[in-house]
């Protein structure tokens, strides 16, 4: 008897076995093999990293450089912390502020690899605050004047002075009606009908934010589908929201996440097997760099960082998930938020070639003010059954659709069919990368080790060869006047509004920093590869574990 019980749990088990351990093994296959796909691992690695810091005569010697370059380096440090130092105005108040602001001491803590910030900081410091802007022109407290590179995350495609336009445009036109809530500006109606012709959907929902457009177009999916999971790609970011965010970052696991690899036929497998995925969520920006992570300077240990577009490939692979999506009953998300209206008008979708089930916008649609929105097929926007009744999938926002923020982007979207807009469109692509092309010329030309990618408006630095430096590239650039964001030189952003001559000074200051930087040292050639440098950041923190230091 119980060896027939156990013949029968050993046969269950070994049927089990069968069906489930291709699908693990297949799961496995279609994650990404570094770090960006394992996010647990990721996780759990990051929580053993000890502090460690390169203090005093180390900070400069990193790389064991002769004493001659170390020496280069520290003057040219001293200069540039004299330099930086003179925005009394601006530093005072950011110094004062940051006692009590949390979220000013996270970003100044992570602005360059974690070894070197708190010399950085101290000698280097960046003032957080700026009182004017003129175009792409922003004044600090001090009256300095610098070239805004930062595109505030995105939101500025069309220059700061067309935000303050359709935000004033907005404020006047909502202004009678006042901040009421829970019933609507009659601009909303134009703006719901705009929304749906660009979008090529039926419908429309209006949120605070990119999370929240995410949370919602996710948890529709989720609804619809009956199905509990949803596939995002290696690197890609989605907002700070839990699901969206598994490993570093995340407190908490994010257990119905999946995170496979883009652009790979085994996460096409996997798709096209598995029953409980409710959705796919694409980042289109990441075809700059699929499967890494949004390039910031306080990755930056070496010169490993990597970006190029390849427009057809990306599309060809869009095109392919989509398919795939179609015939497994998934619903496709496309996360406009950064490149809706930036990549195309009719943004990403339309530059890939690509129609998603459901689209996420924000950003520059709020004409400069905070929103998300929402656009997808009407049998997947619903949130009731009318079949049953207390069966809904609820959303709400406080401030959703909010009359100012809905007039402002009434305003933006009135705009954008403007012509002096339609001519900011019309060759954009070819525009930007030639803009991209002139500089790397420049840059070779010079000889300088640092080179620029570009997803149109969106750039990003890499550097050709092996240093544990680059990032100090972006306080030579801020030194000549580039403000750039905190994530560095992972990111620039130019607005429309520079025109050919803005551009060739943003060249001549870029060209101007990188070659000060090379006369300061900090290129100065270890003959170490990128590899060796990554493996000596990591004996150096398992020293530090150790207690060895
Ligand atoms: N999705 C994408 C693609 C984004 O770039 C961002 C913001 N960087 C978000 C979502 C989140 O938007 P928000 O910051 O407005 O919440």
């Amino acid at each position: 008897m119980v060896q027939r019980l156990l013949l029968l749990s050993g046969a269950l088990l070994g049927a089990v076995a069968v069906k489930c351990v291709p699908a693990r093994l297949a799961l496995s296959r279609a994650k990404h093999p570094g770090l960006t796909g394992h996010a647990r691992v990721a996780k759990r690695l990051a929580g053993l990293v000890p502090n460690h810091e390169y203090d005093g005569a180390a900070f400069f010697r990193a790389d064991a450089p002769p004493e001659v370059i170390a020496a280069q380096r520290e003057s040219g440090f001293a200069r540039l912390s004299a330099s930086f130092k003179q925005r009394e105005k601006t530093l005072a108040l950011t110094a004062e502020t940051r006692v009590h602001l949390a979220d000013l001491q996270f970003t100044s803590r992570y602005r360059v690899p974690y070894p070197f910030s708190r010399v950085v900081r101290e000698a280097l410091p960046v003032g957080a605050f700026v009182a004017s802007s003129d175009g792409p022109v922003l004044h600090d407290l001090d009256g300095n004047a610098l070239l805004d590179l930062t595109g505030s995350y995105g939101v500025n495609l069309f220059g700061h002075e067309f935000y303050k336009q359709t935000i004033a445009e907005g404020a006047a036109a909502a202004g009678e009606l006042g901040p009421v809530l829970g019933q609507y500006h009659p601009l909303l109606a134009d703006t719901v009908a705009r929304l749906a012709a660009l979008s090529g959907m039926d419908e429309v929902s209006f949120h605070m934010s990119g999370t929240e457009a995410v949370m919602q177009a996710v948890r529709l999916a989720q609804y619809h589908t009956g199905r509990a999971r949803m596939v995002r790609f290696a690197g890609a970011y989605h907002g700070w929201w839990g699901d969206v965010q598994p490993g570093i970052g995340n407190p908490v696991p994010a257990d119905r996440t999946l995170t496979l690899a883009e652009m790979s036929e085994r996460t096409l497998a996997v798709l096209a097997r598995r029953r409980d995925i409710a959705c796919v969520l694409v980042n289109p920006l990441q075809a700059l760099h699929p499967n890494a992570p949004a390039p910031a300077d306080s990755h930056l240990v070496d010169s490993a960082r990597a970006a190029v577009l390849d427009q057809a490939a990306y599309g060809e692979w869009l095109r392919a998930l989509a398919e795939t999506c179609r015939e497994a009953g998934i619903v496709l998300i496309l996360d406009e938020v950064f490149t809706g209206f930036r990549l195309a008008k009719r943004g990403a979708g339309e530059y890939f070639g690509v129609r998603p089930d459901l689209v996420t916008y924000g950003k520059t649609l709020g004409g400069g003010l905070p929103i998300g929105v929402l656009c997808g097929r009407a049998e997947l926007m619903r949130r009731f059954n009318e079949q049953r009744p207390v069966d809904i999938c609820f959303a709400r926002g406080t401030f959703n659709a909010h009359p100012y923020v809905i007039a402002a982007a009434n305003a933006f979207l009135r705009r954008l069919d403007s012509p002096e807009i339609e001519a900011l469109y019309d060759g954009m692509d070819e525009r930007w990368a030639e803009r991209a092309r002139t500089l790397n010329t420049s840059l070779q030309d010079a000889g300088l080790p640092v080179r620029v990618a570009a997803l149109t408006t969106i750039w990003t630095v890499t550097y050709t060869r092996p240093s544990r430096y680059n990032w100090m590239l972006q306080y030579y650039l801020r030194n000549e006047g580039l403000a750039l964001s905190w994530v560095g030189t992972g990111r620039i952003i130019f607005s429309l509004d520079y025109d050919d001559a803005r551009f060739a000074e943003v060249v001549a200051r870029f060209v101007r920093a990188a070659r000060t930087m090379q006369e300061d040292g900090w290129w100065w050639n270890s003959g170490e590869s990128n590899r060796d440098i990554r493996r000596s950041v990591m004996r150096a923190a398992l020293r530090t574990r150790l207690g060895r230091n």
